[in-house]
């Protein structure tokens, strides 16, 4: 069946790529988007095209999604640690019969002088912790800072968007901010509040790499979250330029604008 245009994708968001790909899809008269945002940010950086807030309600309730708005094709923009929702874009992706991509920014690559420690959850990171430092720095994210609250003889500085939750560690500062940052301002937070160790999830991207390179400049280790896999089987792209030769590929096979 040859798919009728405007061809409709689904953007799973809340990241800067993301976003860039809504950018450039939104100019493409063949291309109708819409981002799908999970909610959890109070005031979130908002893209072009159509956006929808909140669960689908699992894997099911996606592929419902897709059937019911005539999707496409998905494109699975979240964050790297979003783990949960990639795993349901494949599973409903199968179900609904549509093509999925991952858009990923790549990983960090450590450089001469740094002194990372890699942790495989957030509760691992937590383990490493006392053999590291005393004063953390903290900038996994609001949630999951359970894992940290058990930590009494260490002080943090938890750096988030929006204002985390209990459980929480006992000795903490919160500092509400978003990125980007500049190297400047992270070296300086690492000298005013004394911080000898940052813990990070790999992120990837250029928004808060600054704080790499402020703590190898500083000297003070790292503690490097490893990223869950992507779903088996599904293609990645590392930058929103490749989705978006992907969707006119994967849409566009003919080049006629339908795709049978
Ligand atoms: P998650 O654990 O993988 O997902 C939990 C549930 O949240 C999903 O099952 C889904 O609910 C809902 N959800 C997640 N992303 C969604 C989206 N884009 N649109 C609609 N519903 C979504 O996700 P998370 O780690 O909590 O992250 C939530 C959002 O924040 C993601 O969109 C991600 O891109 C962004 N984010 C995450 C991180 C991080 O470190 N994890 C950092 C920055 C931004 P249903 O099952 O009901 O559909």
């Amino acid at each position: 069946m040859p798919v009728a245009v405007p061809v409709h994708v689904l953007v799973l968001g809340g990241t800067t790529e993301a976003r860039r790909l809504a950018e450039s899809l939104v100019g493409d008269p063949r291309v109708r988007v819409t981002t799908s945002l999970a909610g959890r940010v109070a005031a979130p950086r908002l893209p072009p095209g159509d956006v929808r807030v909140g669960g689908f309600g699992g894997a099911d309730g996606l592929a419902d999604w897709i059937r019911a708005q005539g999707v496409d094709a998905l494109v699975d923009a979240t964050h790297p640690f979003a783990a949960t929702m990639s795993r349901n874009a494949a599973l409903a992706a199968a179900q609904a019969h549509v093509p999925l991509l991952a858009l990923r920014r790549p990983g960090w690559v450590a450089q001469d002088g740094d002194r990372w420690h890699f942790a495989a959850s957030l509760a691992e990171a937590a383990e490493l912790l006392p053999t590291l430092g005393e004063r953390v720095f903290l900038t996994t994210g609001r949630m999951g800072l359970a894992a940290f609250a058990e930590l009494n003889s260490l002080w943090f500085l938890v750096r988030s968007v929006d204002a985390p939750e209990p459980p929480c560690p006992a000795r903490m500062e919160v500092l509400l901010d978003r990125g980007p940052f500049a190297r400047e301002g992270e070296r300086e937070l690492i000298r005013r509040h004394r911080l000898d160790v940052l813990v990070t999830k790999d992120s990837g991207g250029e928004a808060t790499a600054p704080k790499l390179t402020a703590a190898r400049e500083a000297g003070i280790p790292v503690v490097v979250v490893r990223r869950p896999p992507v779903p088996e089987g599904v293609p990645v792209a590392a930058t929103p330029e490749a989705a978006v030769e992907w969707v006119v590929r994967e849409l566009y096979a003919d080049g006629s604008g339908t795709s049978g």
